[in-house]
Formats: C-alpha cells, sequence, structure tokens
C-alpha cells in the first residue's frame, strides 16, 4: 500500500471552472484529465480530491448534489480506466447565509483539514505527497501540510500566476493536469524525501 498521494483540487484542475458547478450537465473534463489520474493510478499513488465547495454555504447547491457530481465524475474516470481514491470537500463559508455551514473550519483550503482526514483515512503521509491546483489555496495547503505544492495554469491558475502571494512559492508551475503528473514524476522518492519544505 503506497502512503504517497496526489491531492487534487476539482474546479479548473480536473474539471473545468465554471464558477459554482451548480448542475450535473456543466460537469466539463479537460481532455488529459482521464489520462492523467490513470497514469498517477498506475505509479502507485493514492489519488485524492480536495474541494472547497463553498456553494453549499451559500445556498448555490447541497452536500447530496456534491456527492452526486462526484459519482457522475467517479463514472466517468472508471470508464477510461482510473480512478479516485477518496473525494474531500469543504462545505463550509464564514459569511454563508445557510446557518449549517457558517462556520470557520479547519477543511476550507488552505486549511489542513482535509487532507489531515485522508492521512487517518487512507493512511496517507502528507509529507511524501503532492498537491496540484489552480489557486495559491492549493499551494498553500500544500506548505500546510509539507507537501509539495503544483500551480496549474488552467482554470484561474494563469491568472493568479500573474499575482504571486508575498509568502508562497509553488513548487512547479506546470500548463495543466498532464503537465503536473509529469512533473511529478520526474521526482523520484529519494530526491523527494531530501527537499526541504
Ligand atoms: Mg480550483
Ligand atoms: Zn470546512
Amino acid at each position: 500500500m503506497s502512503d504517497r498521494a496526489v491531492f487534487l483540487d476539482r474546479d479548473g484542475t480536473m474539471i473545468e471552472d465554471v464558477g459554482y458547478l451548480d448542475s450535473f450537465d456543466r460537469i466539463a473534463f479537460y481532455p488529459w484529465t482521464v489520462d492523467a489520474i490513470r497514469m498517477l493510478n498506475r505509479a502507485g499513488f493514492k489519488v485524492v480530491v480536495v474541494t472547497n465547495q463553498a456553494g453549499i454555504a451559500r445556498g448555490f447547491f447541497d452536500e447530496p448534489f456534491v456527492q452526486e457530481t462526484h459519482r457522475r465524475v467517479a463514472a466517468r474516470l472508471a470508464a477510461g480506466g482510473a480512478h479516485v481514491d477518496a473525494y474531500y470537500y469543504c462545505p463550509h463559508h464564514p459569511a454563508g447565509p445557510v446557518a449549517a455551514y457558517a462556520q470557520v473550519c479547519d477543511c476550507r483550503k488552505p486549511g489542513p483539514g482535509m487532507i489531515n482526514r485522508a492521512a487517518r483515512d487512507l493512511g496517507v503521509d502528507p509529507t511524501r505527497s503532492f498537491v496540484v491546483g489552480d489557486t495559491w489555496l492549493d499551494v498553500g495547503l500544500a506548505r500546510a501540510v509539507g507537501a509539495r505544492g503544483i500551480l496549474v495554469r488552467t482554470g484561474a491558475g494563469a491568472a493568479w500566476e500573474a499575482r504571486p502571494p508575498g509568502d508562497l512559492v509553488a513548487d512547479a508551475v506546470v500548463d495543466n493536469l498532464a503537465s503536473a503528473g509529469a512533473w511529478i514524476m520526474t521526482h523520484p522518492k529519494s530526491e523527494f524525501r531530501n527537499l526541504k519544505c
């Protein structure tokens, strides 16, 4: 069993960022997503989705909608011989009008809560893992748990790349999830373990 994972942001990384995804017919895979995830599967990584879904706290959709979205994503991946080992989402937002979700939490990225849960559930070691996403929140999440952080230019990524935060540097900035997978493959375990955060 591998203790290494690739944590994937969903919107803007695996599928197109359509704002708040609120209907199933707006799920649009990037053309390389299935192949990239299958490659990570075969390389022995756990592949784990970690996604902020503040639309729940904002009342745009509910948890069953997000769960059904993930079932549909999983079906599409399965048809291409790929799989995600687990899906985690943060439904919260401090300013959300839906009272049940209007809270400060530790799972909204860049908070570490989702990866900490995955580490317990799946037995993965975040410090030997990667986070791939299209915002600095994803890179910040990587920093928060001691993982490598890769920014992709899809979704909001290209815009975010042009506005780097002063205190955060990505381990790599690449065009898309396929490039991120290739970057991960070229950083073997021994070298990886010697890197400092
Ligand atoms: Mg995103
Ligand atoms: Zn949360």
